[in-house]
């Protein structure tokens, strides 16, 4: 079985930051059989690293703190994310918790004071969308 995973959690250095955020567990799935596909659709967008961090706004939109409208990227990337998705047949992701792109449940809530408001990043959403099933890497140990 293949999953759409969000790269920064199997190591590489993609976020906003320039680091990556490394997730064990996620990595050991790969040790029981599952096939992990990466995607950063930050990055896949468009997008350069390390970048101005970037939180969803009320209205949808994509603004990054330095005021910048950053949506027609993350658009971009949640559809290559999508496509990624359903060429290699994945029908689940695992996708990084609170990102403007992959979180999936609580994102920030365009404010820059770390307030976290129900909803989904950009890629998540469209993920969702399409019928693919989003879960955080809090909740690895559930598809088991
Ligand atoms: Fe990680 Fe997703 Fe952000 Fe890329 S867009 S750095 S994969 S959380």
């Amino acid at each position: 079985m293949k999953i759409l995973v969000s790269a920064c959690l199997l190591g590489v250095p993609c976020r906003y930051d320039g680091k990556s955020k490394k997730h064990p567990e996620v990595e050991a799935l790969r040790a029981q059989g599952y096939e992990l596909i990466p995607v950063c659709p930050e990055v896949q967008g468009g997008l350069s690293t390390p970048r101005p961090p970037a939180e969803r706004q009320g209205d949808g939109r994509v603004v990054n703190r330095e005021g910048t409208d950053v949506t027609a990227q993350y658009q971009a990337g949640a559809e290559i994310a999508l496509n990624t998705a359903r060429e290699q047949g994945c029908e689940l992701a695992i996708l990084k918790e609170r990102s403007p792109s992959c979180g999936s449940g609580e994102i920030y809530d365009g404010t820059f004071t770390g307030q976290l408001i129900p909803g989904d990043g950009v890629a998540a959403h469209r993920l969702r969308q399409a019928g693919i099933k989003v879960l955080g890497e809090s909740q690895v140990e559930t598809i088991q």
